[in-house]
């Protein structure tokens, strides 16, 4: 069948043509609802929530309901372009794939292969993201590449990695709706996740919905208790309630004898986090810190959810590890409505952290470990000297060695740092140094784009084929419902074409389309814990899609396929050497950027509304999605910090950090805590003021914590 005809879910008459409905995962955040794609003449011309998903059941958020956008959009880069005489001339792709490989190649003999490193996305579908890593390090020589997902994700990674042994997030949405404790860490479910949120809405237990966030957040307000604890006091909250929990005896002890390993070293450890002590550093009161301790000894499923908060923090890692510590001392693991569980932030986040070849080899084996560089390279048919036996640098690395001459050249996919990167000023800079800066995108007037010395035009969601895989580890199938405009090819096609002009074609005749990598992956994954072999390639995922893991020895043992539902762990066995979960603790430490006498106030960062999507690129060019969320840019500001600066809504005012200043109007609003202040992050503006400090563990940046001040804007 056709890949354009694939996915065709039913034919409906209408008057004027044909109308086609194409099955396809939303291309946005990681919850990886369905959505439905009319088509007519070949063109994509309305899109609905699929009706009976298991993750979206015909809902979707208004970023979904907008998918078209893109499109549609005139705007859209139609050709290939290269800076001449400091302008952008379009070219054909033979000039723009001869230029990209003659200016790499001499960056790379000029300084070394290792001079020129990649930047990838969360947004690409896995297929792609599979390309681009084994293309960049086999097939060019490159050492160096991440992608977005460091700014969103690598703290889970990391976290899980250390207590579970494999990056696994144990869940299924399912359990939002089982559980009769809901603990949310650092999580605005409402507006960064809304059909999760409404999920949890339906839950028929009454459950207990504790929200751990310094803000009163619309998730907040929705809680049973909300515990507002003084930005970057979380890790003191949990090991303060862990500490109560195990004076209170509501530890499971025969799960932590049996399947944990390092609880009495974590019990002694956060036995200094009395009440007194972790209500003084959090803020918080004593009957409060009770009875969210009452509340989890007494909940017979209780699930711990974190997402952004916690990720995007200074101490990230350990935050996540407290959370999980919680989960697993009651045993609060791989039953239905439990589990320690990070939500995702992009839409195919997870497909990146097991499947691009960055930050660790494809299915998360071990670079330096020769013996999954032999099994990578035999599976891909390749010599094993072509896989280096370098880590990459992280992506903050990667930014300091454009800064030290190390980094000259830089590749940047589907991305757009100079908007969401901390201190993004600051990268801005560093990009107009390189040598060579070529950036693969949907538009070429991103705050990146047009720095670029090669743009490539790519095509976007519903314009393509492949796979995502949502947060709960479920793989979907993206299906293409549209041409892309102009020249554009889809980034599958990019890869070719570099792959055929860098002289490497021969490497990757098996990669000759999205369902062949998708066998490639599945053969890569077997005997790991992401193992997909049973799934039987693109046509195995049916409409519902296919939790990893799903084994041949899974498949064969259920003729009638996966169930629609699973969650990890069930017996207890981790991916650790000794099959045990870890528990791990450190000490706090202060955030980066410390407040201080002309600099009193903390911003914090985070989603401002469910209809924009990050950086904006394609959202921002919705009229629709535009009327969802204020015009101009807010600092939302307590009442109490607004009277004493004499400011008052509506109000313009200068908000000023140690790297720069920007002009917002101010909210104010008692959903801020005195000491505090807000800016979504969706504006180009904001990242301006973040301050680049980082988890040590994860090399997350922590966006969470900047000092500012704001006055009123002069006349
Ligand atoms: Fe669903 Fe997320 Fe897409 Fe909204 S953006 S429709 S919540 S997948």
């Amino acid at each position: 069948m056709p890949a354009a005809l694939d996915g065709v879910v039913r034919q409906v008459p209408a008057a004027r043509a044909p109308e086609r409905v194409v099955r396809s995962v939303c291309g946005f955040c990681s919850t990886g609802c369905s959505l439905d794609v009319h088509q007519r003449d070949r063109r994509a011309v309305n899109v609905v929530p699929t009706r009976g998903h298991p993750v979206n059941d015909g809902s979707a958020c208004p970023k979904g309901w907008e998918a078209l956008t893109p499109m549609v959009a005139p705007d859209r880069a139609t050709r290939p372009l290269v800076r001449r005489g400091g302008r952008m001339v379009p070219v054909d792709w033979g000039v723009a794939f001869e230029t990209f490989a003659e200016r790499v190649k001499a960056v790379q003999s000029a300084h070394g292969p290792d001079s020129v490193a990649f930047l990838s996305t969360g947004q690409i579908v896995t297929e792609e993201m599979a390309f681009l890593g084994a293309l960049a390090k086999f097939g060019m020589g490159l050492v160096h590449g991440d992608g977005n997902t460091r700014q969103c994700m690598a703290t889970s990674v990391a976290a899980y990695k250390e207590c579970f042994g494999f990056d696994a997030p144990p869940y299924a949405y399912d359990d939002l709706e089982r559980s009769d404790v809901v603990v949310l860490v650092g999580s605005n479910l409402a507006i960064a996740h809304p059909i999760l949120f409404e999920r949890l809405q339906r839950n028929p237990h009454a459950p207990e919905v504790i929200v751990v966030d310094p803000r009163t957040t619309e998730t907040a307000m929705a809680a049973t208790l909300h515990l507002a604890a003084r930005p970057k006091t979380d890790q003191v909250l949990l090991y303060g309630i862990a500490r109560a929990l195990i004076e209170r005896g509501a530890v499971d002890h025969a799960f932590v004898s049996e399947h944990t390993s390092g609880f009495e070293r974590f019990a002694a450890a956060i036995g200094r986090y009395d009440p007194a002590r972790v209500c003084a550093e959090t803020g918080l009161d004593d009957a409060d810190l009770h009875r969210a301790v009452d509340a989890i000894a007494a909940g017979e499923r209780v699930s711990f959810w974190w997402t952004m908060g916690v990720n995007q923090g200074h101490a990230a890692t350990r935050t996540a590890q407290a959370i999980i510590a919680l989960a697993l001392m009651t045993g609060n693991i791989g039953r239905p409505g439990t589990g320690a569980n990070s939500i995702t932030g992009q839409c195919n986040a997870m497909g990146s952290r097991l499947f691009s070849n960055t930050a660790s080899l494809f299915a998360g084996r071990d670079t330096t470990d020769p013996g999954h560089r032999q099994e990578v390279a035999d599976v891909l048919g390749i010599d094993v000297g072509a896989i280096g036996d370098r880590p990459s640098l992280a992506y903050d690395q990667i930014v300091d060695g454009i800064e030290d001459g190390s980094i000259r050249g830089l590749w940047i996919v589907a991305t757009n740092p100079v908007h969401s990167w901390i201190d993004r000023r600051r990268l801005g800079r560093l990009l107009d140094r390189l040598d060579v800066l070529v950036v693969q995108d949907l538009y070429a007037d991103t705050e990146t784009a047009r720095r670029a010395d090669v743009f490539l035009p790519a095509a976007g969601w519903a314009e393509k084929e492949g796979t995502f895989i949502n947060s709960e580890r479920r793989i979907g199938r993206v299906r293409p419902a549209h041409r892309p405009p102009g020249q554009a090819r889809t980034d599958f096609e990019i890869f070719q074409g570099i792959a055929e002009f860098w002289g490497c074609g021969p490497m990757f005749r098996r990669w000759r389309s999205p369902a062949a990598v998708f066998d490639l992956l599945a053969e890569l994954s077997r005997g790991r814990p992401c193992d997909i072999t049973g799934i039987g390639g693109h046509a195995g995922i049916g409409d519902d899609g296919v939790q990893w893991p799903w084994t041949e020895a899974d498949a064969a043992a259920a003729p009638d396929g996966p169930p629609l539902e699973r969650r990890l762990f069930a017996d207890g066995r981790f991916h650790t050497p000794d099959g045990r979960a870890r528990f791990i603790h450190d000490e706090p430490s202060p955030p980066h950027d410390a407040t201080s006498d002309d600099l009193p106030l903390i911003l914090l960062t985070g989603r401002g509304t469910s209809a924009q999507w990050h950086t904006q690129t394609r959202t921002g060019r919705s009229p629709t999605l535009a009327a969802l969320a204020p015009a101009r840019l807010h600092l939302e500001m307590s009442p109490h910090d607004a009277r004493q600066r004499g400011l008052r809504s509506g109000q313009d005012v200068t908000v000023r950090s140690r790297r720069g200043a920007l002009t917002a109007a101010v909210f104010v609003t008692p959903t801020l805590q005195p000491g505090q202040v807000f800016l979504p992050m969706h504006d180009p503006a904001v990242n301006a003021l973040t301050a680049p400090g980082f988890d040590p563990w994860s090399r997350q940046p922590a966006y969470k914590h900047t000092a500012v001040e704001v006055v009123a804007a002069p006349g």
